[in-house]
């Protein structure tokens, strides 16, 4: 779809539009000015005195109109993101009137959405108020409003500390070997048949890091809030090196006891072993995951997960007979040749289990997966049945005492929905609450471990990525570890902030 769009020349809009636009079409492609070769031609006329924005659109017949007043004393970045958000309103109100479809996310496509409403709520802006800001500058449904709402109540509670927790860091360790590669994945998960060597250097690397920045936590006196194991499947290695690497977690980092949560991603049944368990509950792991994804072989072969639905349930009681308390399963909405018949199997067969927390995800189509790019060999369900199949999870979590406690969304989502995690009473995983809201820094070891550094005071936020594949990390893992902890210094004890109370 070719869309020519008239009456705005400035290229900083063309991204915006082009994602809203996304939203819509299949690969979209967007032209400020005339092209004869468009599908759609969306006039805008723009009128903008010193404190008043008026935009106008039209699209064949349909119309629309916003006016906005200027602050005269905001920035040009403000001034900017308020016009753009201005204009993607008028443009969503005129592509929805053409095409019928409703979005309820609005304008939104970030995707953090409950950040916005915490944001407006720790400004001190009232509920009502930041509701109806939603609605109207972001034109979010009432229904997704309530979701946010819902998701932000039940984080609060759950941390509620969580706007304070800036000068405390969490821990996400990432072990990038996996049986075999899922298709629709993205993530650094090579096999790990065969390739002892690599698992071995990549082990001592990841436990330099963890020895070099417990040791920098330690001596400047900050605490760790959670640690996550991910990847990958952390549970692909050996028993022993579990063991090992739990080992060397409590030997460096500080006050282990004091850490709210660990959590090992266990993900596919196929790595789990009464071994692993043992490590498992030897070392206090509070949560692991066991994920099935669906309930129907067919599904599973499909997507590349050679393990079995039996196997999944399996390694479920065995985990529970062992003691693990706190359990997550993963289920994916709009998996190839699945529709409403199967996801009705999948929620049947998770009501046998009720593990403690179920994250609900709608396939994406990631550009880098072997699924996006053999899309062809893969059908799948369309946006209506998608937004059933959601609906049947919202209700079945609802009345099955599962509350949403995060949510996010991804790019080329399916039916443009969004991932929830839903927990049964007080099960809630506090490391995915603090990833989500962006509230503390989250330091990355390990292969494609991506740290994410907040300014305590600006919140201001740093990316910093390892490198993703076993080779690279080999090489490099001293070096990026100095780097992480140069920016730590910055960040903690730069010229902007000094941690008070700290040694
Ligand atoms: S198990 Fe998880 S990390 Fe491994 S290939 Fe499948 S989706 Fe990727």
């Amino acid at each position: 779809m070719k869309i020519s769009i008239l009456g705005i020349n400035d290229d900083r809009y063309k991204r915006p539009l082009t994602l809203i636009a996304d939203l819509f079409f299949e690969e979209t492609e967007l032209v400020l000015g005339e092209d004869a070769s468009s599908d759609l031609e969306i006039n805008f006329a723009i009128q903008e005195t010193d404190s008043l924005f008026f935009v106008n659109g039209k699209l064949f017949e349909q119309s629309s109109s916003l006016e906005m007043e200027l602050v005269p004393s905001e920035s040009e970045k403000d001034n900017f993101r308020r016009k753009k958000q201005a204009i993607s309103n008028v443009y969503l109100t005129l592509l929805q009137e053409y095409t019928g479809m409703i979005q309820k996310w609005g304008i939104l496509t970030g995707i953090r959405p409950t950040k916005l409403l915490h944001s407006k709520l720790q400004q001190g802006i009232s509920r009502e108020k930041a509701h109806q800001q939603l609605r109207e500058d972001y034109l979010i449904t009432d229904e997704k409003i309530s979701l946010m709402q819902q998701i932000v109540d039940r984080q609060l509670q759950v941390v509620p500390d969580l706007y304070n927790l800036q000068e405390e860091v969490s821990i996400y360790i990432g072990i990038p070997f996996c049986p075999t590669k899922c298709a629709y994945c993205t993530f650094p998960a090579y096999a790990i048949n065969g390739k002892q060597g690599k698992v071995d250097s990549f082990l001592g690397g990841l436990h330099y890091e963890i020895e070099s920045i417990g040791a920098w936590l330690k001596e400047k006196g900050i605490k760790i809030t959670t640690v996550y194991y991910g990847g990958g499947t952390p549970t692909s290695i050996t028993a022993e090196e579990m063991d090992m690497l739990y080992e060397r977690m409590y030997n460096s980092f500080p006050d282990m006891k004091q850490v709210r949560e660990v959590t090992v991603e266990a993900g596919r049944p196929d790595t789990i072993t009464p071994k692993k368990l043992e490590v498992l509950k030897k070392w206090n792991i509070d949560r692991i995951s066991i994920n099935p994804q669906s309930y129907t072989q067919e599904t599973l072969k499909a997507i590349g997960r050679h393990h079995t639905v039996e196997e999944t349930i399996e390694k479920f009681h065995l985990a529970r007979e062992m003691g693990m308390n706190n359990i997550n399963m993963d289920l994916i909405i709009g998996l190839p040749n699945e529709g409403v018949p199967e996801f009705t199997n999948t929620l049947e067969e998770t009501e046998k289990l009720m593990p403690e927390s179920l994250t609900v995800h709608t396939l994406s189509f990631k550009r880098a997966s072997e699924m996006t790019q053999n899309k062809q060999r893969y059908k799948v369900a369309d946006r209506q049945e998608i937004g059933q199949m959601m609906s049947m999870a919202t209700e079945w979590t609802s009345s099955h005492n599962y509350v949403p406690y995060y949510l996010y969304r991804q790019k080329n989502i399916l039916g443009n929905l969004e991932n929830v995690g839903y927990a049964l009473p007080d099960q809630d995983s506090i490391y995915n609450i603090m990833i989500m809201e962006e509230k503390q820094t989250i330091i990355g070891l390990g292969c494609g471990a991506a740290s994410k550094f907040i300014h305590p005071v600006t919140g201001k936020i740093t990316h910093f990525a390892n490198p993703k594949d076993p080779k690279s990390y080999n090489e490099g893992f001293e070096h990026y570890t100095r780097e992480k902890i140069r920016i730590l210094e910055e960040l903690f004890f730069g010229a902007g902030y000094q941690i008070v109370n700290k040694k």
